[in-house]
Protein backbone atom coordinates (compact mmCIF):
# COMPACT_ATOMS: atom_id res chain seq x y z
CA UNK A 1 0.00 0.00 0.00
CA UNK A 2 1.53 3.60 -1.02
CA UNK A 3 1.09 5.88 1.79
CA UNK A 4 1.70 9.54 1.32
CA UNK A 5 2.02 11.52 4.72
CA UNK A 6 -0.84 13.85 4.93
CA UNK A 7 1.22 17.46 4.96
CA UNK A 8 -1.32 19.58 4.25
CA UNK A 9 -3.25 18.39 7.11
CA UNK A 10 -2.58 20.29 10.51
CA UNK A 11 -2.40 19.10 14.00
CA UNK A 12 -4.84 21.53 15.80
CA UNK A 13 -2.33 24.16 17.77
CA UNK A 14 -3.04 24.46 21.41
CA UNK A 15 -2.72 28.23 22.28
CA UNK A 16 -3.87 28.11 25.72
CA UNK A 17 -0.98 27.35 27.88
CA UNK A 18 -1.05 25.50 31.22
CA UNK A 19 0.03 27.76 34.43
CA UNK A 20 3.49 26.21 35.82
CA UNK A 21 1.85 24.74 38.80
CA UNK A 22 4.71 22.59 40.07
CA UNK A 23 2.43 20.56 42.42
CA UNK A 24 0.19 19.69 39.96
CA UNK A 25 3.39 19.39 37.42
CA UNK A 26 4.60 16.94 39.73
CA UNK A 27 1.74 15.21 40.09
CA UNK A 28 1.64 14.26 36.09
CA UNK A 29 5.06 12.09 36.58
CA UNK A 30 3.76 9.19 38.58
CA UNK A 31 7.22 7.75 39.31
CA UNK A 32 8.08 10.91 41.80
CA UNK A 33 5.70 9.40 44.00
CA UNK A 34 8.27 6.63 44.82
CA UNK A 35 10.45 6.00 47.32
CA UNK A 36 13.96 4.76 46.58
CA UNK A 37 16.15 3.15 49.69
CA UNK A 38 13.31 4.41 51.96
CA UNK A 39 13.26 8.03 51.05
CA UNK A 40 11.35 10.17 49.00
CA UNK A 41 13.13 9.66 45.15
CA UNK A 42 14.99 13.01 44.31
CA UNK A 43 15.63 12.52 40.89
CA UNK A 44 18.32 15.29 39.46
CA UNK A 45 19.68 12.42 36.13
CA UNK A 46 17.25 14.51 33.86
CA UNK A 47 20.50 14.82 31.01
CA UNK A 48 20.65 11.22 31.26
CA UNK A 49 17.00 10.63 30.24
CA UNK A 50 13.51 12.59 32.01
CA UNK A 51 10.82 10.95 33.43
CA UNK A 52 6.99 10.08 31.75
CA UNK A 53 4.28 11.93 32.57
CA UNK A 54 1.21 9.65 32.75
CA UNK A 55 -0.42 11.19 29.44
CA UNK A 56 2.57 9.67 27.75
CA UNK A 57 2.62 6.29 29.50
CA UNK A 58 -1.59 6.34 28.93
CA UNK A 59 -0.97 6.75 25.15
CA UNK A 60 1.50 3.84 24.77
CA UNK A 61 -1.17 1.65 26.50
CA UNK A 62 -3.67 2.81 24.63
CA UNK A 63 -1.82 2.85 21.79
CA UNK A 64 -1.68 -1.08 22.47
CA UNK A 65 -4.82 -1.55 23.85
CA UNK A 66 -6.84 -0.26 20.87
CA UNK A 67 -4.75 0.63 18.00
CA UNK A 68 -2.23 -1.71 17.39
CA UNK A 69 -1.22 -3.03 14.02
CA UNK A 70 1.65 -2.73 11.50
CA UNK A 71 1.79 0.82 9.31
CA UNK A 72 1.61 1.97 6.11
CA UNK A 73 0.46 -1.67 5.18
CA UNK A 74 -2.85 -2.82 5.79
CA UNK A 75 -5.94 -1.58 4.38
CA UNK A 76 -7.97 -2.67 7.59
CA UNK A 77 -9.38 -0.51 10.04
CA UNK A 78 -6.45 -1.04 12.80
CA UNK A 79 -3.48 -0.41 10.60
CA UNK A 80 -5.33 3.08 9.05
CA UNK A 81 -5.98 3.88 12.62
CA UNK A 82 -1.81 3.17 13.64
CA UNK A 83 -0.84 4.93 10.78
CA UNK A 84 -2.98 8.17 11.12
CA UNK A 85 -1.71 8.18 15.09
CA UNK A 86 2.17 7.80 13.61
CA UNK A 87 1.80 10.05 11.02
CA UNK A 88 -0.46 12.25 13.48
CA UNK A 89 3.17 12.31 15.31
CA UNK A 90 5.33 13.27 12.69
CA UNK A 91 3.44 16.93 12.35
CA UNK A 92 2.84 17.20 15.89
CA UNK A 93 7.00 16.97 15.54
CA UNK A 94 7.08 18.96 12.68
CA UNK A 95 5.07 22.19 14.62
CA UNK A 96 7.53 21.80 17.62
CA UNK A 97 10.47 22.33 15.80
CA UNK A 98 8.65 24.21 12.94
CA UNK A 99 10.13 22.14 10.08
CA UNK A 100 8.57 23.22 6.54
CA UNK A 101 7.25 19.98 6.35
CA UNK A 102 6.37 16.57 7.63
CA UNK A 103 8.66 15.04 5.03
CA UNK A 104 11.87 16.33 6.97
CA UNK A 105 10.80 14.50 9.97
CA UNK A 106 12.72 10.49 10.41
CA UNK A 107 11.65 8.72 13.24
CA UNK A 108 14.60 7.32 14.86
CA UNK A 109 15.89 5.46 18.03
CA UNK A 110 17.62 8.60 18.93
CA UNK A 111 20.05 11.09 18.67
CA UNK A 112 22.37 8.93 17.99
CA UNK A 113 21.23 6.66 15.84
CA UNK A 114 20.02 9.98 13.50
CA UNK A 115 23.43 11.01 13.32
CA UNK A 116 24.74 7.43 12.68
CA UNK A 117 22.34 8.08 9.89
CA UNK A 118 23.46 11.27 8.49
CA UNK A 119 27.11 9.68 8.55
CA UNK A 120 26.57 6.74 6.83
CA UNK A 121 23.98 8.07 4.76
CA UNK A 122 26.59 10.84 3.52
CA UNK A 123 29.07 8.45 2.80
CA UNK A 124 27.29 5.96 0.82
CA UNK A 125 26.27 8.84 -1.15
CA UNK A 126 30.01 9.75 -1.92
CA UNK A 127 29.41 13.51 -0.55
CA UNK A 128 32.99 13.28 0.86
CA UNK A 129 35.95 13.94 -1.43
CA UNK A 130 39.76 12.87 -0.63
CA UNK A 131 40.99 15.24 1.97
CA UNK A 132 38.07 16.99 3.04
CA UNK A 133 37.26 17.51 6.58
CA UNK A 134 34.76 17.49 8.97
CA UNK A 135 34.25 20.13 12.29
CA UNK A 136 33.36 19.09 15.58
CA UNK A 137 33.85 20.54 18.86
CA UNK A 138 36.11 19.50 21.93
CA UNK A 139 32.63 19.32 23.82
CA UNK A 140 30.86 16.56 22.00
CA UNK A 141 28.75 13.56 23.10
CA UNK A 142 30.44 10.29 21.86
CA UNK A 143 27.59 9.96 19.56
CA UNK A 144 28.59 13.26 17.67
CA UNK A 145 32.41 11.70 17.49
CA UNK A 146 32.57 7.95 16.83
CA UNK A 147 30.22 8.21 14.02
CA UNK A 148 32.30 11.04 12.11
CA UNK A 149 35.32 8.74 12.81
CA UNK A 150 33.57 5.70 11.63
CA UNK A 151 33.23 7.61 8.45
CA UNK A 152 36.82 8.95 8.61
CA UNK A 153 38.74 5.23 8.48
CA UNK A 154 36.24 4.50 5.54
CA UNK A 155 37.09 7.95 3.23
CA UNK A 156 40.58 9.86 3.46
CA UNK A 157 38.42 12.54 5.46
CA UNK A 158 40.03 14.85 8.52
CA UNK A 159 38.07 15.36 11.93
CA UNK A 160 38.82 18.90 12.58
CA UNK A 161 38.27 19.81 16.33
CA UNK A 162 37.14 23.23 17.66
CA UNK A 163 38.53 23.70 21.41
CA UNK A 164 36.93 24.91 24.14
CA UNK A 165 38.24 27.21 27.35
CA UNK A 166 38.50 26.63 30.72
CA UNK A 167 34.88 28.05 31.57
CA UNK A 168 33.99 24.86 29.04
CA UNK A 169 33.01 27.92 26.01
CA UNK A 170 33.77 27.04 22.63
CA UNK A 171 36.76 29.35 20.75
CA UNK A 172 35.28 30.73 18.29
CA UNK A 173 38.09 32.19 16.90
CA UNK A 174 39.15 28.98 16.34
CA UNK A 175 36.12 27.97 15.19
CA UNK A 176 36.38 30.33 12.58
CA UNK A 177 40.10 29.64 11.90
CA UNK A 178 39.08 26.03 10.80
CA UNK A 179 36.34 26.59 8.51
CA UNK A 180 37.71 26.38 5.19
CA UNK A 181 37.48 25.19 1.18
CA UNK A 182 37.93 21.69 2.69
CA UNK A 183 35.17 21.50 5.42
CA UNK A 184 32.34 20.09 4.21
CA UNK A 185 30.34 19.83 7.23
CA UNK A 186 29.97 21.47 10.51
CA UNK A 187 28.43 18.64 13.40
CA UNK A 188 27.99 20.41 16.63
CA UNK A 189 26.40 20.43 19.52
CA UNK A 190 23.61 22.86 20.71
CA UNK A 191 24.12 22.22 24.40
CA UNK A 192 26.90 19.96 26.01
CA UNK A 193 25.47 17.48 28.44
CA UNK A 194 28.02 17.24 30.70
CA UNK A 195 29.43 21.13 30.96
CA UNK A 196 25.45 22.82 30.05
CA UNK A 197 27.72 25.00 28.03
CA UNK A 198 24.78 26.28 25.33
CA UNK A 199 26.87 27.40 22.21
CA UNK A 200 26.17 30.23 20.04
CA UNK A 201 24.61 27.81 17.91
CA UNK A 202 22.59 30.30 15.56
CA UNK A 203 26.53 32.25 15.07
CA UNK A 204 27.58 28.81 14.20
CA UNK A 205 25.37 28.19 11.94
CA UNK A 206 25.62 31.65 9.59
CA UNK A 207 29.42 31.48 9.97
CA UNK A 208 29.29 27.85 8.44
CA UNK A 209 27.00 28.72 5.73
CA UNK A 210 28.62 31.87 4.86
CA UNK A 211 31.19 29.24 3.44
CA UNK A 212 28.94 27.29 1.73
CA UNK A 213 29.13 24.86 4.82
CA UNK A 214 26.02 22.42 6.20
CA UNK A 215 25.65 22.26 9.50
CA UNK A 216 24.24 19.11 11.54
CA UNK A 217 23.13 20.47 15.12
CA UNK A 218 22.80 17.90 18.07
CA UNK A 219 19.95 18.93 20.33
CA UNK A 220 19.70 16.28 22.66
CA UNK A 221 20.11 18.77 25.29
CA UNK A 222 18.21 21.35 23.46
CA UNK A 223 14.49 20.85 22.32
CA UNK A 224 13.33 20.26 26.34
CA UNK A 225 15.03 23.31 27.93
CA UNK A 226 13.74 25.86 24.97
CA UNK A 227 12.42 27.21 21.53
CA UNK A 228 14.48 25.13 18.70
CA UNK A 229 13.08 26.82 15.40
CA UNK A 230 14.92 25.04 12.54
CA UNK A 231 13.73 27.18 9.98
CA UNK A 232 15.22 30.49 11.88
CA UNK A 233 18.04 28.54 12.96
CA UNK A 234 18.69 27.89 9.51
CA UNK A 235 20.27 24.18 10.72
CA UNK A 236 20.62 21.72 7.65
CA UNK A 237 20.15 18.49 9.99
CA UNK A 238 18.70 18.72 13.75
CA UNK A 239 18.63 15.47 16.20
CA UNK A 240 17.34 14.65 19.28
CA UNK A 241 16.05 11.60 21.08
CA UNK A 242 12.78 11.45 22.75
CA UNK A 243 13.61 10.09 26.32
CA UNK A 244 14.95 13.28 27.29
CA UNK A 245 11.69 15.48 26.53
CA UNK A 246 9.57 13.35 28.65
CA UNK A 247 8.64 10.51 25.83
CA UNK A 248 9.50 6.98 25.52
CA UNK A 249 13.23 5.39 25.23
CA UNK A 250 14.26 4.27 21.74
CA UNK A 251 12.81 7.38 19.98
CA UNK A 252 14.52 10.14 18.21
CA UNK A 253 13.94 12.50 15.10
CA UNK A 254 16.30 13.24 12.63
CA UNK A 255 15.43 16.84 11.00
CA UNK A 256 16.80 17.20 7.76
CA UNK A 257 16.57 19.73 4.85
CA UNK A 258 14.01 18.03 2.21
CA UNK A 259 16.96 19.18 -0.51
CA UNK A 260 19.14 17.50 1.35
CA UNK A 261 17.56 14.21 2.15
CA UNK A 262 16.39 14.16 -1.16
CA UNK A 263 20.10 13.66 -2.14
CA UNK A 264 20.92 11.21 0.66
CA UNK A 265 20.98 7.27 -0.38
CA UNK A 266 19.22 5.31 2.40
CA UNK A 267 20.49 4.12 5.61
CA UNK A 268 19.45 0.96 6.15
CA UNK A 269 16.94 -1.19 3.30
CA UNK A 270 14.03 -3.13 4.05
CA UNK A 271 10.32 -3.00 3.96
CA UNK A 272 8.67 0.39 3.81
CA UNK A 273 11.50 2.48 2.77
CA UNK A 274 11.37 0.84 -1.12
CA UNK A 275 9.55 1.92 -3.85
CA UNK A 276 9.41 -1.18 -6.48
CA UNK A 277 11.97 -4.08 -5.99
CA UNK A 278 13.11 -6.59 -8.32
CA UNK A 279 16.25 -8.85 -8.36
CA UNK A 280 17.91 -6.84 -10.59
CA UNK A 281 17.20 -2.93 -9.03
CA UNK A 282 14.92 -1.54 -6.61
CA UNK A 283 13.97 1.93 -6.78
CA UNK A 284 13.66 3.95 -2.79
CA UNK A 285 10.49 5.72 -1.26
CA UNK A 286 10.27 9.47 -1.25
CA UNK A 287 11.36 10.99 2.02
CA UNK A 288 11.17 10.18 5.06
CA UNK A 289 10.16 6.71 4.44
CA UNK A 290 12.90 5.87 2.69
CA UNK A 291 14.78 6.15 6.22
CA UNK A 292 12.56 4.66 7.98
CA UNK A 293 13.02 1.11 6.86
CA UNK A 294 11.19 -1.58 8.34
CA UNK A 295 8.59 -1.82 11.43
CA UNK A 296 9.70 1.39 13.37
CA UNK A 297 8.76 2.09 17.34
CA UNK A 298 5.06 2.93 16.47
CA UNK A 299 4.17 2.90 19.93
CA UNK A 300 7.44 5.23 21.14
CA UNK A 301 6.95 7.72 18.02
CA UNK A 302 3.09 7.90 19.06
CA UNK A 303 4.49 8.96 22.81
CA UNK A 304 6.62 11.08 21.47
CA UNK A 305 4.16 13.10 19.93
CA UNK A 306 2.53 13.18 23.13
CA UNK A 307 5.42 14.35 25.03
CA UNK A 308 5.69 17.23 22.60
CA UNK A 309 2.13 17.95 23.06
CA UNK A 310 2.85 18.15 26.67
CA UNK A 311 5.43 20.17 26.33
CA UNK A 312 3.81 22.33 24.66
CA UNK A 313 1.12 23.19 27.09
CA UNK A 314 3.16 24.81 28.71
CA UNK A 315 4.74 28.61 28.16
CA UNK A 316 8.19 27.82 27.24
CA UNK A 317 9.82 31.28 28.65
CA UNK A 318 7.85 29.45 32.24
CA UNK A 319 10.22 26.36 31.84
CA UNK A 320 13.08 28.08 31.23
CA UNK A 321 12.98 31.20 34.19
CA UNK A 322 12.14 27.35 36.36
CA UNK A 323 14.81 25.90 35.08
CA UNK A 324 17.19 28.98 35.38
CA UNK A 325 16.29 29.80 38.68
CA UNK A 326 17.13 26.18 39.84
CA UNK A 327 20.50 26.47 37.64
CA UNK A 328 21.33 29.72 39.50
CA UNK A 329 20.06 28.24 43.27
CA UNK A 330 22.35 25.10 43.27
CA UNK A 331 25.29 26.87 41.96
CA UNK A 332 25.08 29.42 44.26
CA UNK A 333 24.26 26.75 46.94
CA UNK A 334 26.95 23.95 45.76
CA UNK A 335 29.94 26.42 45.72
CA UNK A 336 29.22 27.33 49.34
CA UNK A 337 30.05 23.76 50.03
CA UNK A 338 34.08 23.41 50.97
CA UNK A 339 36.46 22.16 48.17
CA UNK A 340 33.90 21.80 45.35
CA UNK A 341 34.55 23.46 42.27
CA UNK A 342 32.05 23.28 39.46
CA UNK A 343 33.13 22.32 36.17
CA UNK A 344 31.46 24.09 32.99
CA UNK A 345 31.40 27.85 34.04
CA UNK A 346 30.38 29.33 30.58
CA UNK A 347 28.81 32.17 30.02
CA UNK A 348 25.23 30.74 28.50
CA UNK A 349 24.27 27.53 30.87
CA UNK A 350 21.96 25.00 30.63
CA UNK A 351 20.62 23.20 33.74
CA UNK A 352 23.31 20.87 33.65
CA UNK A 353 26.60 20.98 36.91
CA UNK A 354 29.37 18.51 36.86
CA UNK A 355 31.62 19.30 39.84
CA UNK A 356 34.09 17.45 41.66
CA UNK A 357 35.16 17.91 45.19
CA UNK A 358 38.43 17.91 46.41
CA UNK A 359 39.90 14.31 47.76
CA UNK A 360 36.38 12.51 47.00
CA UNK A 361 36.03 10.73 43.54
CA UNK A 362 32.55 11.57 42.35
CA UNK A 363 31.38 7.71 42.64
CA UNK A 364 31.54 7.89 46.25
CA UNK A 365 29.36 10.98 45.95
CA UNK A 366 26.40 9.41 43.86
CA UNK A 367 26.63 6.24 45.43
CA UNK A 368 26.51 7.87 49.42
CA UNK A 369 23.66 10.03 47.46
CA UNK A 370 21.83 7.13 46.02
CA UNK A 371 21.31 5.28 49.56
CA UNK A 372 19.26 9.01 50.31
CA UNK A 373 16.96 8.51 47.92
CA UNK A 374 18.64 10.61 45.17
CA UNK A 375 19.99 10.05 42.21
CA UNK A 376 22.37 11.86 40.16
CA UNK A 377 25.07 10.74 37.38
CA UNK A 378 28.51 10.15 37.56
CA UNK A 379 31.39 9.16 35.51
CA UNK A 380 32.48 10.73 32.25
CA UNK A 381 28.99 11.17 30.94
CA UNK A 382 29.61 9.51 27.14
CA UNK A 383 32.28 12.79 27.19
CA UNK A 384 36.06 10.76 27.52
CA UNK A 385 37.49 14.13 25.93
CA UNK A 386 35.81 16.52 27.57
CA UNK A 387 37.37 14.89 31.23
CA UNK A 388 40.60 14.30 29.57
CA UNK A 389 40.36 18.10 28.90
CA UNK A 390 40.07 19.02 32.60
CA UNK A 391 42.11 16.27 33.77
CA UNK A 392 39.73 14.34 34.98
CA UNK A 393 38.89 10.70 35.78
CA UNK A 394 35.04 11.64 36.32
CA UNK A 395 32.46 14.37 37.47
CA UNK A 396 29.43 14.20 39.60
CA UNK A 397 26.45 15.91 37.59
CA UNK A 398 23.23 17.04 38.42
CA UNK A 399 20.38 18.27 35.78
CA UNK A 400 17.27 19.25 36.04
CA UNK A 401 13.81 19.05 34.56
CA UNK A 402 10.02 20.68 34.15
CA UNK A 403 9.79 19.11 37.82
CA UNK A 404 12.05 19.64 40.24
CA UNK A 405 11.96 21.60 42.99
CA UNK A 406 14.01 24.28 45.31
CA UNK A 407 13.33 21.89 48.16
CA UNK A 408 15.13 18.99 46.41
CA UNK A 409 18.37 21.24 45.82
CA UNK A 410 18.09 21.62 50.01
CA UNK A 411 17.83 18.08 50.56
CA UNK A 412 20.93 17.57 47.63
CA UNK A 413 23.31 19.85 49.54
CA UNK A 414 21.92 19.10 53.38
CA UNK A 415 22.91 15.40 51.60
CA UNK A 416 26.21 15.84 50.40
CA UNK A 417 26.93 18.28 53.23
CA UNK A 418 26.56 15.04 55.25
CA UNK A 419 28.37 13.08 52.93
CA UNK A 420 31.42 14.66 53.20
CA UNK A 421 31.80 14.73 56.54
CA UNK A 422 30.98 11.51 56.99
CA UNK A 423 34.06 10.60 54.32
CA UNK A 424 36.09 13.26 55.39
N1 LIG B 1 24.14 14.09 22.26
C1 LIG B 1 24.06 14.59 23.50
C2 LIG B 1 24.48 16.00 23.74
C3 LIG B 1 23.57 13.80 24.53
O1 LIG B 1 23.49 14.29 25.76
C4 LIG B 1 23.18 12.47 24.25
C5 LIG B 1 22.68 11.56 25.35
N2 LIG B 1 23.33 11.67 26.57
C6 LIG B 1 23.28 12.00 22.94
C7 LIG B 1 23.76 12.85 21.97
C8 LIG B 1 22.88 10.61 22.57
O2 LIG B 1 21.52 10.40 22.83
P1 LIG B 1 20.90 8.95 22.79
O3 LIG B 1 21.75 8.09 23.66
O4 LIG B 1 19.52 9.14 23.34
O5 LIG B 1 20.90 8.53 21.36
Amino acid sequence: MDFTIPVEKSVQKDTTKRTFDLEKIRSDFPILERKVNGKQLIYLDNAATTQKPDVVIESIKHYYTFENANIHRGLHFLSELATESYETSRLKIKEFINAMSAAEIVFLRGATEAINLVAHSMCRGNFFDDGDEIIISEMEHHANIVPWQMLCERRNVKLKVVPIDDNGDLIFEEFEKLLNPKTKLVSITHTSNSLGTVNPIKEIIDLAHKNGVPVLVDGAQAVQHGKIDVQELDCDFFVFSGHKLYGPTGTGILYGKADLLNKMPPYQGGGDMIREVTFEKTTFNDIPNKFEAGTPNIAGSIGLGVAVKYLNSFDINDIISHEVNLLNYATKKLLEIDGLKIIGTAKNKSAVISFVVDGVHPYDIGTMLDTQGIAIRTGHHCTQPIMRRYNLPATARISFGIYNTIQEVDYLIEALNKILKMIR
